[in-house]
């Protein structure tokens, strides 16, 4: 028999060993689900990064494409072949015909800066005819003889003409730098040439992240590592054997973990036309560590591993948790405060009535210097204008980073006058120049200012004046500039309509583009259309574009509204082209668009993928846009124009515009403004004006429009000057496609009907 005594000590250990059975088991669920949720976070994390980083790649890949495209449509290779004489004695006799065909090759590193090397234009004998490394044309005597044995000669020949090829990465044997190269086959006059250029590897390095994240390129063959977004490139040996294991397991896409970092990698695998078999890979340190030690002993030592467990893990619960919510409340590249920290901070300091000021700080040109230097120098120097603000603020100020290049500064206590004094100081700190890796950079800034109590006594408020202050110091050029409510245009409302635009461009049902037409004054056909662009915005019915370009313009949401407009535009050109009816279309450009080196690369990308002709798109430009900055917008429109795109001036006459400055512009035609065509009938300095504006532009070769043609009258006016193309009200209003395409139709027949056409 067992005593009862014996049962209840079986009960209470029975007891006891369920229990800590119960304990192990949480402890043990609730470190991994702890475990799991952090890995889970961090993969995904992890794979929205891979797909920005695979469509950068793609992205980069098409880019080389088109420019390789555009390359070839240049008819400098043309002439070249058409000129008497052989190959040989063309080029032995050098000379303008040659300089033609360099320059043209030269012109691949302002199309692409910083990414072309070395360009050449090779015959179908494997002879090279020219050579340009790093924009230095090659002597005919370094000219190589035998390009047919490089690798990318048999595989271009054989894609045939309109297709570009791109090689496996290797080292230049012109530049000595890690490239992969693009060419494209081009036939002319019986002849077969190609022209070819090498793109530096580094330029597919995505700019680094933090958190010790990497974004690598890996070779899917070897398991070398191409590029690390960590390191510059070089050509090294294979030291780096990370990735052989990613490799070796073969797999498109997923996530696992290699030498104790978590890698969510995907294949670019190599195709007929690109010889790249790729792995893009995005890492981190992992977020599990080996926690699960100790765990498998059933033992008291369990119970004390459990417990120290539980504190563990509470710990590093406490200190996940601080991370996420450090990270929901500080900008992960600078590590300040993000814009919602700073509002809290700034509801506190404003507790009680009591006073304080708030300074948001803007650096001019920014966009450029991503633009110019990449996304990852921006980084770089936003980091930096951080760590300046952060030391030259006085202690108790919160500096914090709340948009792109905006930063704001809370300074708790301070009067108008002191904070005005703490603006001059902090932008004073911006004003040595930033050194960055090799760069030196000058950088200006403007600062808006709002106080509490005078202008505003709650958080929101206060930034918002702020801001409005900050667009004042843009507008005046003013470097510190104070709220004032004078000057206050409803910021509420633009910052909504700005808010409602950026949401209908990503939209489909609110902008739309009309075309008006326009008409040739001697034979009175149509000989192309302008694309104006509509918003019908969802509560306050059809927008002006007066209304909102102006001001899309003055944020950098022109450049996706430009990037939408053209789409349609070059899509709807196209159908009309493929219907048998091709129609010029011209589309309006923003200033913006003209100071952004990459803009050029940009459309020919779409012309690319549209496959329309590029001599049926035309850029309306206006004087001020190119005056801007001169040398700069000229480089965009030498490319634009060169690729065949014409190119127009708009509202001619309205601007201040240096005779010597247009003839340098590569324009093709010369739009009268329509304010001097409505009152030339009436005003007789405004008819000297437009006859004076149609024999200037045909002095220099330029087709002249009159825009604003609204009735008969004007019509017979201006063939009498000899003016070329008319648009306007008198033919037809701007109007959607559908409508567009009947007018045309009953304009044509009556046209058709009419005895002879002048
Ligand atoms: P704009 O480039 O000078 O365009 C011509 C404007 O004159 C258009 O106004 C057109 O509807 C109007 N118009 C045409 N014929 C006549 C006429 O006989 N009489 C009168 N009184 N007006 C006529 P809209 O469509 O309101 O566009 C205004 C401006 O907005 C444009 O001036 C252009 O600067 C800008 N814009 C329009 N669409 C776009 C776009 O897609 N992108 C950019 N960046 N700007 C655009
Ligand atoms: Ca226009
Ligand atoms: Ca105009």
């Amino acid at each position: 028999m067992i005593s009862r005594s014996a049962i209840a000590r079986l009960a209470r250990s029975a007891g006891f060993l369920i229990g800590l059975l119960v304990l192990v088991t949480s402890v043990v669920t609730s470190v991994l689900a702890a475990r799991d949720k952090q890995a889970t976070a961090q993969d995904h994390t992890l794979d929205l990064t891979l797909e920005q980083q695979t469509a950068a790649v793609r992205n980069y890949f098409d880019q080389s494409r088109a420019i390789a495209q555009v390359l070839a449509d240049s008819p400098v290779f043309i002439d070249f072949y058409k000129a008497p004489g052989t190959n040989k004695e063309k080029i032995a006799a050098g000379g303008p015909l040659l300089e033609r065909v360099n320059d043209a090759l030269a012109y691949l590193e302002q199309l692409y800066p910083g990414r072309v090397g070395e360009a050449c234009f090779v015959d179908q004998d494997g002879t090279q005819i020219a050579r340009v490394v790093d924009g230095y044309s090659s002597a005919a005597k370094d000219l190589r003889q035998n390009e047919e044995m490089a690798s990318y000669f048999g595989p271009t020949m054989a894609l045939g003409p309109a297709r570009v090829y791109q090689t496996r990465a290797y080292q230049s044997p012109d530049t000595g730098r890690a490239v992969i190269s693009n060419s494209i086959l081009l036939t002319a006059y019986g002849h077969t040439g190609i022209v070819h250029f090498e793109t530096s590897l580094d330029s597919f390095r995505m700019p680094a992240t933090t958190g010790d994240r990497a974004a690598s390129i890996v070779d899917a063959e070897s398991g070398q590592v191409f590029v690390d977004s960590r390191v510059e490139t070089t050509i090294t040996e294979n030291v780096d054997q990370t990735f052989v294991p990613l490799v070796r397991a073969g797999k498109l896409k997923g996530t696992m973990t290699l030498d104790g970092r978590r890698v969510a990698f995907q294949r670019m695998p190599a195709t007929l036309n690109n010889a790249n078999d790729w792995y893009v890979a995005v890492s981190a340190p992992s977020a599990d560590g080996g926690w699960t030690q100790g765990l498998s002993v059933w033992s008291l030592a369990l119970l004390l591993g459990a417990l120290l467990t539980i504190l563990v893990s509470g710990l590093s619960w406490r200190s996940h948790a601080l991370s996420v919510r450090r990270a929901a409340s500080h900008d992960a590249l600078t590590g300040l405060p993000n814009r919602e920290k700073f509002n809290e901070r700034t509801r506190t300091a404003l507790r009680g009535g009591r006073p304080a000021a708030a300074l948001i700080i803007n650096l001019q040109g920014f966009r450029t210097v991503n633009d110019v230097l990449g996304h990852r120098h921006g980084d770089l120097l936003l980091i930096q204008v951080a760590q300046r603000l952060t030391e030259a603020a006085p202690s108790g100020a919160t500096v914090a980073r709340i948009g792109a290049d905006d930063f704001a500064v809370l300074l708790p206590g301070d009067d108008l006058a002191s904070a005005r004094v703490t603006a001059d100081r902090l932008l004073a700190a911006l004003h040595h120049t930033f050194l960055i890796d090799d760069f030196h950079l000058d950088v200006e800034a403007n600062a808006g200012l709002a106080a509490a109590p005078e202008h505003g006594t709650d958080a929101e408020t206060l930034l918002r004046h702020a801001d409005a202050a900050l667009h004042l110091a843009r507008e005046q050029a003013a470097t510190v500039q104070e709220y004032d409510a004078a000057h206050d245009t409803g910021a509420d409302t633009r910052l909504e309509l700005l808010g409602d635009l950026r949401r209908a461009i990503g939209a489909d049902d609110q902008l739309s583009l009309h075309y008006q037409p326009k008409v040739c004054l001697a034979s009175g056909r149509v000989t192309g259309v302008e694309a104006l662009i509509r918003w019908q915005h969802p509560t306050l019915g059809r927008m002006a574009p007066d209304r909102f370009i102006p001001m899309a313009e003055s944020t950098s949401l022109i450049r996706p509204l430009t990037t939408h407009v053209l789409d349609i535009a070059v899509r709807q050109a196209k159908l009309w082209a493929d219907r048998g009816t091709p129609l010029p279309i011209a589309v309006n450009l923003s200033t913006r668009c003209l100071l952004d080196p990459g803009f050029a690369g940009q459309v020919f990308g779409l012309l690319y993928r549209t496959g329309l002709p590029a001599a049926l798109l035309k850029l309306e430009i206006t004087e001020s846009a190119a005056m801007a900055d001169p040398d700069r917008a000229l480089t965009v429109l030498r490319a634009l124009h060169d690729a065949g795109i014409s190119l127009s001036l708009d509202d001619f006459g309205t601007g201040h515009s240096s005779m010597a400055y247009l003839q340098r512009l590569p324009v093709d035609e010369l739009k009268i403004d329509k304010s001097f065509v409505q009152a030339m009938a009436s005003s007789r300095a405004d008819e000297v004006l437009v006859r004076t504006a149609i024999t200037l532009g045909h002095n220099l070769g330029l087709q002249v429009v009159a825009e604003g043609v609204e009735d008969e009258t004007a019509v017979v006016a201006l063939q009498e000057l000899g003016c070329d193309i008319a648009q306007g009200y008198h033919y037809a209003r701007p109007m959607p496609p559908d409508e567009f395409d009947r007018w045309l139709i009953t304009y044509s027949e009556s046209l058709a009907a009419l005895p002879t056409a002048s």
